[in-house]
């Protein structure tokens, strides 16, 4: 997985490069991750026992500001996967116009495997080990997969015990009661549900008429589903890594919502007591979910769910990638030949991050903000990005993904070029 996401990354640069002149200087500064440290945590196991994880941090570019990025605990982590993660929020950063580079590190490790006490354990080594790597105005952390606000809330506390003194600004995604956000939680989902309520009309498309397909019922996913089924649209589908639910005539976001989190599953869902009553249903896989003959398509679960394999048997006119890259570059030639309108991961699921630079701005000034206060601020600051960027791929005819790397690039260009020599050298001194 890490090399085709390193290579789509590229590729994604090189496609925005054919409508952008941006000098050699600042492609060369970008194709490289400013430092990558790899670390072993050495952990003492409730059995007594010790095992060494490894873990890695990376600041891709710091040029717009100090690096932003979360903190992944998977077995899949490596180096290549977390320099082509911080990469792509090196470009986020610079779309939403975050005064952050880009950052990104994890540790390879199953956490279903280790207890409470372990994992806490092993969180707090990890800063040990990074401790001289980041800090509130050089690298700020924040969860990613398989990490929360309680793995946050030890890695904020473990830094603060280091530089004896509280540091709530190294870490983002903390719980509430020591420095969080309000409206964190519900950040990635609202931003996503901005951008698609500012996007789709201007195809015409009113929400009663408009029928949408959701793969992961997840933090994200769920949310936006019920956002979704709030504004008056038509969830006609949605799904988690057991399986999916079908109903043509909609779905009732809210109970799903409710059983899910009595349950744990969808499946189950649908087929009790009086559930089942309310709407019919059809049983379907997560390959016929993203297949359906929807209007739009939300992929928020996982990386790589449509490639060249099934590209073509996409129905849906209209994709928003919440979760990060659902789909593969190839597959991204496929659909613009289809004529689907791809909305970016970089652009679609910066709710989160932004409301991460917004704890990180709170911590900071000491002045804490309501949540109407957040979600004001935080539409405004992603129709401010979504707009341009429609505008970029409709005046020149781009698709949507190469107008946010184009409109991110020519910011991060500024940047560097603003702080480089290169126009004094080329000026003839
Ligand atoms: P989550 O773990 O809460 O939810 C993921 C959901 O996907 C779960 O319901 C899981 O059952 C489901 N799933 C797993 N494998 C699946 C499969 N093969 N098919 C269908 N569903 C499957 O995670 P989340 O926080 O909602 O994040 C989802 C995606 O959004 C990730 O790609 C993440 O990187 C991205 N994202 C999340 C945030 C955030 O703030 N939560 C921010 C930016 C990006």
């Amino acid at each position: 997985m890490s090399e085709s996401l390193l290579a789509d990354a590229s590729q994604r640069l090189e496609n925005a490069l054919k409508y952008v002149k941006i000098s050699e200087d600042a492609i060369e500064r970008l194709k490289y991750p400013k430092a990558s440290i790899s670390v072993s945590i050495p952990v003492r196991l409730d059995n007594g026992s010790l095992r060494i994880f490894q873990g890695y941090r990376v600041r891709y570019d710091d040029t717009r500001g100090p690096t932003k990025g979360g903190v992944r605990y998977h077995p899949n982590v490596c180096m290549d996967e977390v320099q082509s993660l911080a990469f792509w929020m090196t470009f986020k950063c610079a779309a939403l116009n975050l005064p952050f580079g880009g950052g990104k590190g994890g540790i390879t490790l199953n956490p279903k495997e280790l207890s409470r006490m372990e994992l806490e354990r092993l969180s707090r080594g990890y800063i040990d080990a990074i401790a001289d790597f980041i800090g509130p105005d050089v690298d700020i952390l924040a969860p990613d997969v398989y990490t929360n606000a309680m793995i946050m809330g030890w890695m904020m506390d473990q830094y603060s015990i280091l530089q004896r003194k509280l540091c709530p600004a190294v870490v983002t995604g903390k719980p509430i009661t020591i420095g969080g956000s309000v409206g964190r939680d519900t950040a990635t989902a609202l931003g996503a549900f901005f951008v698609m309520e500012a996007m789709l009309p201007k195809f015409d498309r009113r929400p009663q008429e408009t029928t949408v397909a959701v793969q992961g019922f997840g933090n994200a996913g769920a949310m936006l589903a019920e956002l979704l089924w709030q504004a008056g649209y038509k969830v006609v589908a949605v799904s988690d890594s057991k399986g999916g639910i079908y109903a043509p005539q909609g779905l009732d976001i809210p109970s799903i919502r409710h059983y899910k989190e009595a349950s744990r599953s969808i499946q189950a869902v649908y087929c009790k007591d009086t559930v089942c009553n309310i709407v019919e249903h059809t049983v379907i896989t997560n390959e016929e979910l993203l297949e359906l003959d929807v209007d739009v398509l939300v992929p928020a679960a996982l990386e790589n769910q449509i490639t060249s394999a099934n590209a073509d048997r996409i129905r849906a006119r209209y994709i928003f990638e919440v979760a990060n890259g659902p789909i593969t570059s190839a597959a991204d030639r496929v659909l613009e030949a289809k004529g689907v309108y791809v909305f970016p991961d970089i652009l679609v699921n910066a709710g989160g991050v932004t409301v991460s630079y917004f704890e990180w701005v709170q911590n900071r000034s000491g002045l804490y903000w309501t949540l109407d206060e957040v979600n004001q601020r935080l539409k405004q600051k992603m129709l401010d990005a979504a707009e341009p960027i429609w505008a970029i791929a409709r005046d020149q005819g781009m698709p949507v993904r190469t107008a946010a790397y184009v409109y991110a690039l020519e910011r991060l260009e500024e940047a560097i070029r603003t702080k480089g020599t290169r126009d004094y050298y080329l000026n003839g001194h």
